[in-house]
């Protein structure tokens, strides 16, 4: 940033501070893209992270600036929330159609800016585009009034909820999933007739750009999606804004707490959508092939950077050799590199990620773990590649088995009977997914129902997410409220209740209004006890 002490001018009243510095920056010809320490405070780079190379750079919104684009959502919503549901549904799945159409550019974007394999950033589309279709259509049924049961005492009444909008959403998106985890909750959001400003992660904004330009080629109205691109700031200006009425937010936890903080203040509604440190638990009657396949790809799946990735595998003490040669055989085919080649594992995106799972590397080797095979830099490679690893020898000592490690690595433990695994399964802060593999389907219930995690899966891994209709969201640390499914789709709407007399109910007052008497009490009295006693 360019004091102005360095500018060596004040700033005058009635221009703003990014006036003010670009203008400074423009008399001193510094070049846009490499004066980021003088303009890191109104402006952010992006990078390739699979070549390191700048693919732009774009606005730090300001708290002022932020408010305009509220502003502007706000404007829009009187227009938008009075359309029918299913006018909103129609104008939701042109989105969708132009979406599944023009599919490789919406992948390229992805790929530039998250260095995922294409086949990782196929299925972010691939997600989005059901995810989409069910809201659009689903919304329909889930959005409209519901008729409610008056009970016996005020039978003769009829009562229904109405799903009211709240206003302008604030959507705040990671960078693991730029298109999904925007996206998603933009689509619910519109569907019950919000407006919305997206803060998308500075790491992997032009994702969110691309969806704001398909918002306008398919022709969806206009001003009902608002970006404000930026960092942390940027993101806190939009959730302590009067103008925002709910947040939406995905990122890690220690974010999401600062942001319920905030929310809490102003008594705004927020959806958590947090990390974390999920279970793949072995028992001995699996499918041992199966379950290794499982683990590799759940723990290596977009370079290991999803939620709902493996972090932490379990197996009974019985398989557990048979099970790391299958995971080693299965690891062959595993091979990393430039999205163009059609890899299994790309680059990871971030670089403060990439620090994270060194540490991590190091505290659990101090600890005495064991790296079977990768877990080191691809020095060949320019970007963010890093060697998937499986880890052996490891407790709950290590960061590797208590934190959220976020990078292409499973770590393998082992136990003896069903309750310790159980138990080491739920000894986490978080509880997000978790997996569990046996032979036999009612005890993988029985387990299911003993496990702290807001999702299961059973004999499988990560696959409830693109499941629309299953409701996400994580237990413990991983966050509070659900997306997807009837639950989600509610989410983003408040409830009115409505309660009416029915058509031919035309007394001239209720027998509970004044006057009181004796005679009324011992009537009510009687009825109770009839009724209840
Ligand atoms: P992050 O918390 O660092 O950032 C997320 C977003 O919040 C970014 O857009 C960032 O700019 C913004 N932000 C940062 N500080 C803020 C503040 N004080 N106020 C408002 N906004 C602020 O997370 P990340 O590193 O981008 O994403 C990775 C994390 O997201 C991981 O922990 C991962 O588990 C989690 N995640 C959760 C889900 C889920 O559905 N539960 C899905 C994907 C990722």
């Amino acid at each position: 940033m360019i004091s102005k002490k360095k500018a060596g001018r004040k700033r005058t009243r009635n221009q703003t501070k990014k006036d003010f510095v670009q203008e400074e920056l423009q008399k001193k010809e510094i070049p846009s893209v490499q004066k980021t320490s003088e303009t890191e405070d109104i402006q952010f780079q992006v990078i390739n992270p699979a070549n390191l190379e700048v693919i732009g750079s774009l606005p730090i919104f300001n708290q002022e600036q932020v408010e305009e684009k509220i502003r502007y959502a706000r404007e829009t919503f009187p227009s938008w929330s009075s359309l029918s549901l299913n006018q909103r549904s129609r104008e939701l799945l042109k989105l969708r159609s132009y979406l599944a159409k023009n599919s490789e550019e919406m992948i390229s974007t992805i790929c530039l800016e998250t260095g995922k394999s294409r086949m990782d950033a196929l299925t972010e589309v691939l997600t989005v585009c059901e995810s989409i279709d069910y809201v659009a259509k689903q919304g329909k049924k889930h959005l409209k009034p519901q008729k409610r049961n008056t009970g016996l005492i005020l039978a003769h009444k009829k009562a229904y909820i109405n799903y009211h909008p709240y206003g302008v959403v604030g959507v705040i998106s990671p960078w693991n999933y730029p298109l999904i985890l925007s996206l998603t909750p933009i689509v619910n959001a519109l569907m019950a007739g919000n407006t919305v400003v997206l803060k998308p992660s500075e790491i992997t904004p032009f994702t969110a750009l691309k969806v704001l330009e398909f918002f306008q080629k398919a022709g969806l109205p206009e001003g009902i999606l608002q970006i404000v691109t930026g960092k942390g700031s940027t993101g806190a200006a939009l959730v302590e804004s009067m103008g925002t009425h709910m947040i939406c937010f995905t990122g890690s936890t220690a974010t999401g707490k600062k942001i319920a903080e905030t929310c809490a203040k102003m008594l705004k509604p927020v959806i958590l959508e947090l990390g974390g440190k999920d279970p793949l638990l072995v028992f001995e009657d699996a499918n041992l092939k199966r379950a290794a396949k499982a683990a590799i790809w759940g723990g290596f799946f977009n370079s290991g950077q999803t939620c709902i990735s493996v972090e932490r595998v379990y197996v009974q003490d019985s398989v557990y050799d048979s099970f790391i040669h299958l995971l080693m055989e299965e690891y062959k085919n595993v091979r990393q590199g430039q999205e163009n080649n059609f890899p299994e594992v790309g680059s990871m995106t971030s670089p403060g990620q990439v620090k994270i799972l060194e540490e991590h590397y190091e505290d659990a080797q101090k600890k005495g773990a064991k790296i079977l095979v990768g877990g080191i830099r691809q020095e060949n490679q320019k970007g963010y590649y890093h060697k998937p690893a499986i880890l052996v020898d490891v407790n709950h000592t290590m960061k590797i088995m208590k934190e959220e490690t976020f990078g292409p690595e499973i770590s393998i433990m082992r136990f003896s009977t069903e309750e310790e695994g159980i138990a080491l399964a739920n000894d986490s802060c978080y509880g997000l997914n978790s997996s569990i593999w046996t032979g036999n389907a009612n005890r993988g219930k029985q387990i299911a129902k003993k496990i702290q995690s807001g999702s299961v899966c059973i004999n499988d891994c990560l696959s409830n997410y693109p499941v629309s209709d299953l409701p996400f969201g994580g237990f413990k640390e991983s966050g509070m409220g659900k997306v997807h499914g009837p639950e989600g789709i509610r989410s983003f709407s408040q409830i009115q209740s409505v309660i009416m007399n029915r058509w031919f109910w035309k007394l001239d007052k209720e027998l509970w209004w004044y006057p009181y008497s004796e005679k009324f009490y011992k009537f009510m009295d009687r009825m109770m006890k009839l009724l209840f006693g």
